[in-house]
């Protein structure tokens, strides 16, 4: 990761971080908690396997569409507003640079800079400089609803796999308790490394995400036992 200014910034990678972290805590909760409710159910080391890889597998696929709908319509919310601004741009300039000026004034910049600040940042820029101080709009980081997509079915699929594995090598007598604690470890895990990067304090973070998965074990634990009695 590049530091261009020796500065620290994190807003700038918000939109592809939102989506790997939002991704893998899915995929870890999902899973793990379907094939817990399997493994409670007490069905069989196969029937959990194929729970948990078809529960994978539809988790990603799940997890692209919904993010690339969602973005998808925030890059259209943004288009919308820049094509707006273009067109008040060329029929009103002059409102315009008021508009801008007045921006800065009511940040707290006098009357007089502000007109100036208004016309240089126009000059260099004008489209531009609406964007960011009038629509809030960083021109550097448009909603990517492609990128948001494939970027969370991956982390989705990566991290789907530790309650698999898990399953794959844990004795059976300890299958429950083992998919959920090494679940919960990486959940604590990605969200402190996620509170970290996103400049977040640690432990909130992570306590937030494994709170939130242990509750969902918890939950589909108990629906599995109780479908698993009723059903055999
Ligand atoms: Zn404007």
């Amino acid at each position: 990761m590049s530091r261009p200014y020796g500065e620290q910034h994190r807003s700038g990678r918000a939109g592809w971080l939102r989506a790997a972290v939002l991704g893998s805590d899915d995929a870890i909760v999902s899973t793990a908690s379907l094939m817990i409710g399997v493994a409670a159910s007490a069905a069989s080391k196969e029937s959990i396997l194929v729970a948990g890889v078809a529960g994978l597998v539809a988790g990603a696929m799940s997890m692209a569409v919904g993010e690339y709908v969602s973005v998808s319509s925030q890059r259209d919310a943004e288009q919308a507003d820049v094509e707006l601004e273009k067109r008040e741009l060329a029929g009103e300039p002059q409102a315009e640079l008021n508009e801008l000026a007045m921006i800065y004034v009511r940040r707290g910049v006098e009357r007089e800079l502000a007109t100036k600040v208004a016309e240089q940042l126009s000059a260099h820029d004008r489209l531009g400089a609406h964007m960011r101080d009038e629509l809030g709009i960083d021109p550097a980081s448009f909603a990517r609803p492609l990128q948001a997509a494939w970027i969370s079915a991956a982390s989705f699929a990566s991290f789907g796999t530790v309650p698999i594995a898990t399953l794959l090598v844990a004795p059976a007598a300890w299958r429950i308790p083992a998919i959920a604690a090494l679940s919960l470890m990486s959940l604590a895990a990605l969200g402190a490394f996620g509170g970290r990067l996103g400049g977040a304090p640690l432990g909130r973070a992570a306590l937030r995400v494994t709170a939130g998965g242990a509750l969902a074990m918890t939950v589909t634990a108990a629906i599995g036992r109780i479908f698993g009695v009723a059903l055999n």
